[in-house]
């Protein structure tokens, strides 16, 4: 049975920990998009700690954790942070690296932070992990997938090229120093060292094991708005945030997929720019990103306060849909509970009309919300297991979400800890 666990809408939506929930049950855990410039925050018995490449199942020694060929692998970062959890007490973690997985090199992490200079005011608001350089030179079919690294003529010869064109932007476009390709042989060489004990066909070893009956989660990164072709194009990510790539970032049949799990946070936050039509400012917003998560809103990789705004019922219906959710898990709903009203967004304004359904980004950016005002319920529901328990205002505000969402809400997320979870019916 294969279970992908991905957001409904701009990331953060605590993905991690219902992964890390739902891995105890997994034997494997599989990411099959991005790179290095999101990161999970999981809570256990370990401490609390931040991923950004390896898969959330890493803390359970009973599950192997796999890096499918849609990721941007980026080498050092993997190995460090394989490094850090061990230095904290967790286990060795089993993990197996697809050989078709591309390689993050040193220059797509530089020409990233040249365009987001260069842009300025205008930029993307990239973590610069090197995702957009990255995976246009995949595309680009200039890329380094994982198998080459062991075939030394090719890179040889494969070095030469990318310097050359490189290049090309580096003197006259950035004014930067050009590439050498001695350097970059060295750190592919290096690259080969660290990698070549995890390397794997991963998508032959899940043909295996989903003809065993395994159990396989697939872990999304950021969520269905930064999605490439169905987000808020150009604010969006460079690979898909969708479910339906799970089957090709991880190399497995479409049909194998049967559960989505889709995570909507119980408000909206996002990092970056782009349209954000519920966000809120000033100190409603400071109050709510200091409270919000656990610990406040804050980027597990950058640090950065993210933006925060109200529950956007339009734009999570569409990131259920397009995710195809099968479930929704309901996150971070004990954070509201300092509210005496909590206002969510029903509709968008465009030019003197409401919609409810997601419009393109030239039309979204026009957007006003709608909004439509709840009774909080003003409690501390952390601890509460039982759905019956929870304040009456709370059950209400969730059904109402579950009605505008037009997908069943299967669990309530009511704390960052693992057993901090509500299953609704
Ligand atoms: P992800 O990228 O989707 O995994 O999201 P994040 O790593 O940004 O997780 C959101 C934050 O919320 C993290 O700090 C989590 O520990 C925390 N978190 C997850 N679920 C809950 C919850 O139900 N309540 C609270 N208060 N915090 C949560």
């Amino acid at each position: 049975m294969v279970k992908a666990v991905v957001g409904a809408n701009w990331g953060d939506e605590g993905k991690g920990k219902i992964t890390d929930m739902l891995g105890s049950a997994a034997d494997i855990v599989v990411r099959y998009q991005g790179g290095a410039n999101a990161g999970h925050t999981i809570v256990n018995q370990y401490g609390k700690f931040a991923l950004h490449t390896l898969p959330s199942g890493v803390f359970y020694d009973n599950i192997t954790n796999v890096i499918g060929n849609g990721v941007a692998l980026d080498i050092p970062v993997l190995i460090d942070e394989i490094a850090s959890i061990i230095s904290k007490g967790v286990p060795a973690p089993k993990l197996l690296v697809s050989d078709r997985a591309h390689i993050m090199m040193s220059y797509h992490k530089n020409f990233d932070a040249y365009e987001e200079e260069r842009l300025g005011k205008k930029s993307f608001g990239s973590t610069k992990s090197g995702i957009a350089p990255f995976y246009s030179d995949k595309f680009a079919k200039i890329g380094f997938q994982v198998s080459e690294l062991f075939d030394d003529d090719l890179l040889k010869e494969k070095v030469i090229k990318i310097a050359e064109m490189k290049n090309v932007l580096l003197t006259y476009f950035y004014h930067r120093p050009a590439l050498q390709p001695e350097d970059l042989y060295k750190e592919l060489v290096a690259y080969r060292q660290k990698i070549e004990p995890f390397v794997c066909d991963v998508s032959l070893y899940l043909d295996k094991a989903i003809k065993k009956g395994k159990d396989i989660l697939l872990e999304g990164q950021l969520g269905a708005l930064k999605d490439p072709d169905h987000g808020i194009y150009p604010m969006v990510t460079s690979s898909s945030t969708l479910a339906a790539y799970g089957a090709i970032g991880a190399g497995i049949p479409p049909y194998a997929i049967q559960d989505i799990i889709v995570v909507c946070k119980a408000y909206s936050s996002a990092v970056g720019a782009g349209a954000f039509v519920s966000e809120i400012f000033d100190e409603a917003a400071e109050t709510l990103r200091l409270r919000g998560g656990d610990g406040g809103e804050f980027g597990a990789t950058t640090g950065r306060p993210r933006r925060v705004g109200w529950f956007d019922c339009v734009a999570s219906r569409y990131g259920c849909r397009l995710q195809g959710a099968t479930e929704v898990a309901f996150t971070v709903l004990d954070v509201l509970g300092y509210l005496d009203e909590i206002p969510v967004c029903v509709g968008y304004e465009i030019d003197g009309e409401v919609l409810t359904d997601f419009p393109v980004t030239h039309r979204l950016n026009k957007a006003k919300p709608v909004l439509e005002v709840l009774p909080g319920w003003q409690e501390e529901i952390r601890g509460i297991k039982d759905y019956e328990n929870l304040p009456k205002n709370c059950r209400r505000y969730i059904e109402f979400v579950e009605e505008k969402l037009g997908f069943p809400i299967k669990m309530i997320s009511n704390g960052p800890n693992r057993d901090d979870i509500i299953y609704k019916r």
